[in-house]
Formats: C-alpha cells, structure tokens, sequence
C-alpha cells in the first residue's frame, strides 16, 4: 500500500478543539453561547443514534443543546410552528431537522421553513443559491469535511482536476461547487456517465458519494491521486462471523489505496468531520447573528 491515509477521525478532533475554543471565548469575552437545535420527527433508530451524538458532542464543546423529539405522526403545521419558534429564538443560532423525514411531510417545505442564517445543515434554497453564486453562505456539513481535509492535504487545489462521483444535493452538487470556488476543474459524473473509469483516472482529486460499496477500483484512480470517500455501505461481513456485518466506502479500499497517493478510510474518514463541521457551522452562524468576526479555518 502506498497512499497517505487522511484520518478524519483526528482532524474531527482538532476542528472540535478549535471550535471549543471560540465559543469559550464568545462566552468569555461576549456572554454569548451558541446554541443547536435538533429536531427528530418519528422512531428511526439510525437517526436517533445520531441525534445522540450530535447533541453529546454540542455540550463537549461548550454550546447549548436543545433537542426536540416529536411524535411519528406529527402534523406539518405543528413541525412548521416549531421552527417558526425556533427561528424566533435569540438563544438558537443553529436548526438542524433530522432527515428523513416520515412519508407525510414534506421535507422540502420543512427545510425551507428554517430561517437561512440558522441552517447549519446548509440545504435551505437561499443557502444554496448563495454558494452557487460564490457568496456568504452556510454550507453543507459533509462537503465541508471534505473541503476542510482536501486543503489540508493539498494546501492550494487551484487548477486540480477534481471528479465527483455522485450528483446529490446532501453531497455531490455542494462538493462539486467547493471544489470549483477553490479553482478545480470539476466534473459531476452520475449513474449515466459514460466511461466513468476513464473519466475518473483523470482525477487528481477523486471525491464518491455514491452510495454503492466499494464500486471504485484502483483501476479507476489516477496515480498519485487523493481519494475522499463519502459513502457508507453497511455489508455482509462473514470473516467476522456468521449474521456480522462491516462498513465499507464507496472505494474498494485495497486496490485504490495501492495507486493513490492519499485516501480517506471508512469507518474514520469522513464520516466524524461531518458532525465536527456542524458544530462548526453553528459557531459561524452564531458569530454573524451577533456580528461578531468569524472563527477561521471553519468556514469555507
Ligand atoms: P444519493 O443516493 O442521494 O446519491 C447517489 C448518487 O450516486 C446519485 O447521484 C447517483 O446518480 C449516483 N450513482 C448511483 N449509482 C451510480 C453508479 N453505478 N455510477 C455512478 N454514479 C452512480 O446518495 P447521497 O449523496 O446522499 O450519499 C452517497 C453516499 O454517501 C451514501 O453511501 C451515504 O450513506 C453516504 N453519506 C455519508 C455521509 C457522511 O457523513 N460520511 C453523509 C451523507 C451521505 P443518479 O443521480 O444518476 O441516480
């Protein structure tokens, strides 16, 4: 094996610490503590374990947290009346609705429902308009991760080429719109991409978030390339057992991490950014709501 591996797990840890260390400073020098709201609709356990997560790792650092956990059968205008008082609440600067959400509501609504300046999870329309046009905005917390450890690795990616695997709005269209404000040549490529092995080896910067386990090869990897892989696969794992299973990319993580030059593994790679750069959206956004300088290095 030769690449570099990017441990998401440790650069989690120092953005945490950095974030930590503005809002004591925010409460030191302001009395202000930023403050997340989440909002869980229903029973999933998947995402109550991560609403757990979420609200432990906002006390650790020092922020208020307020979670909101609301019947299965919930009416959207009682969802929409409590972001209505959230978005009211000087003590909130961040709304997170954990997604998905059941059958019955409409998610598109609900998100845009949410007040632009406290949409830490950065999926409100305005928001997304307003990285698309290169201005202020607040950016989805996955991509950021990724972003954050791409220039650390990298520095400068101006003139990379950078492929995208994936075209979602959580994921592909947001990386792909980071990665050109840092001067990429990027390309989206989708379910309908011709030649997609061709495409990818052209990559320096090769980010998936595909959703389908271990799909990319070494034989799709440019040599020397840095591989970002998003996706998270949970699949049979018999060598640990019978009925065991594992989490696996969307790279094949052998044969990619033989021709790159740096990978992100799965589990400890991107994953553990995403909630570290959500409590670093609701420090950024707490900052602007009180006017105050933004802390550096968390934002995009
Ligand atoms: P989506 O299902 O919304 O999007 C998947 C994308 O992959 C689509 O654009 C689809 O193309 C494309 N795709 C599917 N099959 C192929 C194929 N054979 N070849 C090329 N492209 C293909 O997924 P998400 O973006 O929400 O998530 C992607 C992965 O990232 C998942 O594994 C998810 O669990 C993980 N994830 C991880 C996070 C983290 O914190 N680490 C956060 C969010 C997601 P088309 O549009 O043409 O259908």
């Amino acid at each position: 094996m030769t690449a570099d591996i990017i441990d998401g797990k440790a650069f989690a840890a120092t953005v945490r610490a950095k974030v930590a260390e503005h809002v004591a400073r925010l409460k030191a020098e302001h009395g202000i503590t930023p403050g997340l709201a989440v909002i869980l609709v229903g029973e999933d356990p998947a995402s109550e374990v991560y609403v757990r997560n979420k609200g432990k790792q906002t006390v650790e650092c020092g922020m208020n947290s307020y979670e909101h956990k609301l019947d299965p059968d919930t009416s959207e205008a009682d969802l929409l009346a409590l972001i209505d008082q959230l978005n009211n609440d000087p003590a909130v600067h961040g709304i997170l609705c954990q997604l998905p959400l059941p059958k019955h509501l409409n998610e598109d609504l609900v998100i845009n429902s949410i007040a632009p300046a406290k949409d830490v999870d950065g999926f409100h329309i305005s928001n997304v308009g307003l990285l698309a046009t290169g201005q202020k905005s607040m950016v989805p917390c996955t991509p950021l991760g990724c972003l954050m450890m791409l220039r650390d690795k990298h520095g400068s990616l101006s003139g990379m080429n950078a492929v995208v695997v994936g075209r979602s709005n959580i994921v592909g269209k947001p990386m792909a719109q980071l990665l050109l404000q840092d001067s990429c040549t990027v390309t989206i490529a989708h379910s309908r991409t011709k030649d997609i092995e061709a495409l990818c080896r052209q990559a320096d910067i090769l980010v998936a978030a595909v959703g389908r386990p271990e799909m990319i090869t070494g034989e799709w990897v440019k040599p020397g390339a840095t591989i970002i892989d998003v996706g998270i696969n949970r699949i049979p794992a018999p060598e640990k057992g019978e009925g065991k299973m594992k989490l696996v990319g969307d790279v094949d993580f052998d044969s990619a991490a033989a021709i790159a030059g740096a990978i992100t593994p799965v589990p400890g790679g991107v994953g553990p950014m995403t909630i570290a750069c959500l409590l670093a959206n609701t420090v950024t956004a707490c900052c602007r709501a009180a006017s105050l300088p933004e802390p550096e290095g968390l934002t995009a």
